[in-house]
């Protein structure tokens, strides 16, 4: 790609395809995203990637404040000028999948993550985004619609995999509605798709040890059509598989959740009798 790339757009800005831009036109999915959102007065808000401002704009009449975190340099002074009668506007330039969201917490408000986002971080986002669940109150993305599918996908579905169960562990996840290429400039070459997810306060499944979790889900899927029992054999055996009441011949996308965190608590244990019999403290 030219360093200079041509303008494709009335602001003289040209979509960098490394940035992941494809920039919203449509008003009725602009609309509809921002009815989903519903924002209100105090919320606070923050968008990632906020490109050109199609979303931005309508949240910032909403509620005449919003942080948002955009990497492309050349935007920046794009958005400054066209929002600079919005005291309440805070740009942060830079990587969000670098950024420290909690500098944006004030008076321990829950932040509103919103954002079109870049197909290529999608995923290293929401998992940085996950470490930090306790200070969301939800994100609306949108998100290649096979993406969302894996979010928000169902035990025994063949989009059920790691990316489902460590979300779902941590948040509700609802696939809103799909977007097609056509609503983007330049068009994307996949449908899209809007998800809301709202992390909960508590969580309804505690595991001992969630970088186990991890690992455990991470081994179960690293051969998706084999058993469980042997994916997971490096880490518990079968006979102590069946001792949490786990049936040993099922594949790695029918176990729910529920079954993960029992699995992952049991190997934390049985790693640390083993740390103890080999007098490792
Ligand atoms: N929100 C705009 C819209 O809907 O038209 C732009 C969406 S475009 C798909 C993605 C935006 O994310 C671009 O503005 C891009 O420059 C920005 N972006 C890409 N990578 C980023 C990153 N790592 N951190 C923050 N913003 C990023």
């Amino acid at each position: 790609m030219s360093r200079h790339p041509k303008p494709n757009n009335m602001h003289g800005h040209k979509a960098r395809k490394r940035f992941g831009q494809n920039f919203l036109h449509d008003p009725y999915v602009i609309g509809k995203i921002v009815d989903a959102i519903y924002p209100k007065d105090d919320d606070c808000l923050v968008e990632i990637g906020p490109g050109m401002g199609a979303i931005t704009e309508p949240l910032l009449e909403a509620t005449g404040k919003l942080n948002v975190v955009e990497l492309d340099r050349d935007l920046i002074p794009i958005l400054r000028t066209k929002f600079f009668n919005y005291p309440g506007f805070q740009i942060h330039e830079g990587d969000a999948l670098k950024f420290d969201f909690s500098q944006l917490v004030n008076d321990g408000q829950r932040l509103r993550i919103i954002g079109n986002l870049p197909y290529n971080i999608s995923t290293p986002l929401i998992f940085h985004l996950l470490s930090h669940h306790t200070l969301v109150q939800d994100m609306h993305f949108m998100l290649q619609k096979e993406v969302v599918e894996r979010l928000a996908a169902r035990p025994g579905t063949s989009d059920y995999g790691r990316l489902s169960i460590m979300t779902q562990y941590y948040c509700k996840v609802e696939l809103l509605f799909v977007v097609g290429p056509g609503s983007f400039n330049p068009p994307p070459k996949v449908d899209s798709a809007i998800v809301r997810m709202t992390p909960y306060k508590e969580l309804p499944l505690v595991a001992k040890d969630t970088k186990m979790l991890q690992r455990v889900v991470r081994e179960a899927f690293s051969m998706r059509r084999k058993t469980i029992r042997n994916t997971l054999k490096k880490l518990i055996s079968a006979e102590q598989l069946q001792a949490l009441g786990i049936d040993t011949q099922l594949r790695p996308e029918v176990l729910t959740l529920e079954e993960y965190v029992r699995i992952s608590d049991a190997v934390s244990q049985l790693t640390e009798q083993a740390e103890k019999d080999n007098g490792i403290e």
